[in-house]
């Protein structure tokens, strides 16, 4: 069906569902191919208006402002995974051209479908099992014995909508604390170390992977990425096979990533799928000042039906997000060498808001 859309030249309207700073940066990253983004959110203050073409600001409900947006766009794209299955379907209805498929939003924005998902397709993931009800917690417990995570199925990010159960700890106060809402109960994994592969797929199936990134959590939140990740090659082949699977069993076209543990495993390292993000992802921003292309540009090129660039890295990498008020200290990182400041021009610099980032390439001999 990708293959019926448009190509776009430069001049056309790429529409992105979304404002936050992933389509503030995908946007910058279409308008150097002569492309004019059409940005539409529900939300007033969303810092991707700053640099669009075109703005809406309406509910993702408002069936009349969809239809002018997307009457306005050529390709519609999305950098928000929780975009309403029912705006998406309402597009995809009125035969507007929406990539990646919005129909893969109905495997990733639910944590079981994901896990139903890679477990058909023989990729390895957290032991997990499935909660309806409290009726469930006594099997589920037994299934998948503390320490373990309660998730809730939906709208879970950067920790949020997360429970452990220690050993020996309360499954029903972990239901109580995730809201008591359908979830899944995953195994604690004893990981050396979290990586993600952040990959593009093109419209002709093409494949194009950036090197797997190291990725450091504080709060729950992504603090840093790191490139090389400290694995072996063999680990980084397979991460990148396991990405290029579930790339191509989705028929995805555009950037996605897929987060992954590294566990140890009979002196080796075994790896375990924990996420597929259906969009351009967080661990990918060093690409903008550590690769010869960046995350952002690979997206636009595969839903676009550009071909897709060969990613390079162009040193050692270090991305690390700006949260909260530490955006404040813009002006140090400006000063330092070998170093971007990326600021995304949010308001308020709320705990845990994600204000901006700065990425350090050390030259590599
Ligand atoms: P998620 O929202 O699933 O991406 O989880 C956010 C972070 O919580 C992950 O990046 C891990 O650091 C941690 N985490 C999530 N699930 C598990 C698990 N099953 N075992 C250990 N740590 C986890």
């Amino acid at each position: 069906m990708a293959n019926e859309f448009p190509i776009l030249k430069p001049g056309s309207t790429l529409g992105i569902l979304g404002g936050g700073q992933l389509g503030r940066m995908l946007a910058l990253a279409a308008a150097r191919f002569g492309l004019r983004c059409h940005v539409f959110s529900p939300e007033k203050e969303s810092c991707a208006f700053d640099v669009a073409y075109a703005k809406t600001c309406a509910s993702y409900e408002d069936e009349a402002a969809l239809t002018r947006f997307a009457d306005s766009c050529d390709v519609i794209t999305f950098e928000f995974e929780n975009v309403p299955a029912e705006t998406a379907d309402f597009l995809v209805t009125n035969k507007k051209a929406v990539l990646p498929d919005p129909a893969i939003l109905a495997t990733t924005q639910d944590r079981l479908a994901e896990k139903h998902f890679l477990t058909d397709f023989e990729i390895k993931t957290a032991p997990y099992a499935e909660i309806s009800s409290d009726v469930d917690l006594p099997v589920a417990i037994v299934q998948v014995p503390a320490p373990a995570v309660m998730k809730t199925r939906r709208l879970g990010y950067d920790g949020k909508g997360q429970a452990v159960i220690s050993q020996g700890g309360d499954p029903a106060a972990a239901w109580k604390a995730i809201g008591e809402m359908p979830a899944i109960l995953e195994g604690f994994v004893d990981f050396d170390l979290e990586v993600s592969v952040v990959a593009a797929r093109g419209r002709d199936g093409s494949f194009a992977a950036f090197e797997p990134t190291e990725n450091i959590h504080r709060d729950h939140i992504l603090h840093k990425s790191i490139v090389p990740a400290n694995i072996t090659p063999a680990v980084s082949k397979e991460a990148v096979a396991i990405a290029k699977k579930i790339a191509d069993e989705l028929k995805y076209v555009g950037v996605l990533a897929v987060e992954m543990f590294v566990v140890p495993k009979d002196g080796k390292h075994e790896l375990l799928v924990n996420e597929i993000a259906p969009r351009v992802h967080n661990s990918g921003h060093w690409t903008i000042d550590g690769a010869n292309v960046s995350q952002f540009e690979q997206h636009i090129r595969a839903v676009a039906g550009w071909p897709l660039a060969r990613p390079r890295r162009i040193g050692q990498v270090e991305m690390t997000n700006l949260v909260g008020d530490e955006v404040e200290s813009w002006k140090k990182f400006a000063a330092l060498p070998n170093t971007a400041v990326h600021v995304y021009g949010k308001g308020e610099a709320r705990p845990g808001r994600k204000m901006g980032h700065v990425t350090k390439v050390t030259p590599e001999d």
